[in-house]
């Protein structure tokens, strides 16, 4: 039956057209593959409506979770980076930026932006991994820090989504400066006693884990995330051992006593708003 010969040779059919739902409409769950609605899907907050796995999600998306009826007013939304360095790695950095702007939409790595969360004042910085991996550059830096300084003068209490592989090679020591910045301005914080909770998703680690992602009054993170300094393949030539099965899970990291609690996304809005209302 020539039906069900394939004649031709060499047909290669691209990764994209191999997908069995076309974009937009359906979702697979990569982790079970249980396919949903795409509004399902949205609507249990990007979470699996059989396993529960947490779809990594961008600013974007935390705010229309966070923030009543997706009212919100973003903060330093057109800062975007210098070049203090003149950096080249396989092109020069001013390029990459406007490539990745291009892509993404975005204008760095980080979003801040001030409004009510259940009637609630809150001000909420949320990273974006698709923004060279999330990394923390100086506008990461002083977004976050200009973001606290608004929670000082509302007295608004401060939500820090971190999901980030660290800093930015592209501004080396510039990036690490943002580390002391950021975690200065959280002292003032919590010297004029505004609650600060820290929200780990996956993946949130290196320079960021090392800095304000951990001084949270509260660090909480989403199942399943990742969360660590250097990664597993790092330590594990490091130390020339296997790791523990879960190494660096957030239940992981839990269990060992850095996280406070693991929040399931779609009770995030009510338990950020009782922890906020408990803290004030
Ligand atoms: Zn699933």
């Amino acid at each position: 039956m020539s039906w069900f010969t394939r004649k031709d040779k060499g047909i290669n059919t691209p990764t994209e057209a191999k997908r069995e739902a076309p974009d937009g409409l359906w979702y697979q769950c990569p982790s079970c593959k249980k396919v949903m609605h795409t509004r399902e899907h949205r609507i249990l907050a990007y979470t699996c409506s059989n396993c529960g796995y947490h779809e990594k999600i961008g600013s974007q998306e935390y705010f229309e979770l966070l923030f009543d009826q997706t009212r919100y007013t973003e903060l330093d939304a057109l800062m975007s980076s210098g070049d203090p360095l003149n950096f080249v790695d396989t092109k020069n950095y001013p390029d990459r930026l406007k490539a990745t702007e291009k892509k993404t939409g975005l204008k760095d790595a980080v979003r801040t932006a001030y409004g009510k969360m259940n009637e609630l004042d809150i001000t909420v910085a949320a990273m974006d991994f698709n923004f060279i991996g999330g990394s923390m550059g100086s506008v990461v830096g002083e977004k976050i820090a200009r973001a606290i300084d608004h929670s000082l003068e509302t007295k608004s209490p401060f939500l820090m989504i971190s999901r980030s592989g660290g800093a930015r090679m592209m501004e080396a020591g510039y990036s690490l400066m943002q580390m002391a910045k950021t975690s200065a301005r959280l002292a003032l914080l919590d010297e004029a006693g505004i609650p600060y909770v820290s929200l780990l998703t996956d993946p949130t680690t290196g320079g960021v884990t090392a800095s304000y992602a951990m001084l949270g009054d509260f660090n909480i993170a989403e199942p399943g995330a990742l969360i660590g300094f250097a990664g597993p393949r790092v330590i594990r030539e490091t130390i020339g051992k296997d790791l523990p099965k879960g190494f660096q899970s957030a239940e992981f990291v839990l269990e060992h006593g850095f996280l406070d609690f693991i929040v399931d996304r779609k009770d995030l809005k009510d338990k950020l708003t009782s922890l906020f209302k408990m803290l004030s």
